[in-house]
């Protein structure tokens, strides 16, 4: 949340969709609800703002998120909406400068969020020279994803995420069988598998299908996921020591952040090594 992002060398096509929370009136840490668990220290309603967010809109533990036992808000990636909701569709006027709005601006916050972050999948899609048979389609669903993003407030919540998301995934699906067809040998499909805690050190998982797997805890030291499609998986607390995840497909920085790994790791150049590891 906050201010909580390195921000990594990226292509231009993504350039708004990284969050760059200096243009943010702190959305992710008032809009958005937590628990207290392992990954929230206290409990938070909807539209209240989190106790440590500052008058400035930034946060006044960014430092030491999980020390302080806000590990959650770490791992949290807005993909841009954040200054998109405070710049565009509300032109700068912060909800405590308008309360007024601040109901709106907040249910708005989670519909933009999944547009920016179907933008930053499509967007890495086509930066994939496998996928050149679909990157006119790829293109026309950028573009009225975009223009949709830019609608006034009140069309925005109309938004049927859920079917966009359906349409989107189609694209996405078959852009990956493209970029993993060009992967020699029988490739693994553990999508949406249960591997929480999986023995998988040194596993041959290239050109894998791991599309919403559950990795959490998982052992993935030195594993090959090279040119793997990652999108949606669960990695927290896996270990990713040493694996080379070079050319894997929709990862994201959120995804590593959540994840343990060492300075072996191999990572796509547009993600950055996370700071704890
Ligand atoms: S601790 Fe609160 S203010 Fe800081 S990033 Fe998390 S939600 Fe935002």
């Amino acid at each position: 949340m906050s201010e909580k992002h390195e921000v990594p060398a990226t292509d231009g096509s993504r350039l708004g969709l990284q969050a760059d929370c200096a243009d943010c009136f702190g959305l992710c840490c008032v809009a958005l609800p937590f628990a207290a668990s392992a990954d929230f220290a206290v409990n938070k309603d909807a539209g209240k703002p989190c106790t440590n967010l500052q008058d400035d809109f930034r946060c006044g533990i960014h430092t030491r998120l999980r020390d302080k036992g806000f590990s959650g808000c770490t791992v949290f990636d807005c993909f841009g909406a954040g200054q998109k909701v405070s710049q565009v569709t509300f032109g700068g006027r912060s909800w405590r400068e308008a309360p007024d709005t601040a109901r709106q601006m907040f249910d708005v916050f989670p519909v933009m969020r999944q547009l920016h972050e179907l933008l930053w999948y499509l967007a890495e899609a086509l930066t994939l020279p496998a996928a050149r048979p679909v990157h006119d389609d790829l293109r026309r669903a950028q573009d009225g994803l975009d223009a949709l993003t830019r609608q006034d407030a009140a069309a925005l919540a109309r938004v049927d995420v859920a079917e966009l998301r359906h349409e989107t995934n189609a694209l996405l699906l078959r852009t990956s069988e493209l970029a993993r067809a060009g992967v020699p040998g029988r490739k693994k499909n553990h999508r949406g598998a249960d591997l929480i805690g999986a023995k998988l050190k040194g596993a041959n998982l290239r050109g894998a299908n791991l599309r919403g797997a559950y990795l959490i805890a998982a052992d993935l030291r030195n594993a090959d996921l090279r040119v793997a499609d990652l999108i949606g998986a669960d990695f927290r607390n896996a270990d990713l020591s040493g694996a080379d995840l070079t050319g894997s497909i929709f990862l994201t920085q959120a995804q590593l952040n959540a994840a343990r790994g060492d300075a072996a790791t191999k990572l796509p150049h547009t993600l950055t090594r996370p700071t704890h590891w």
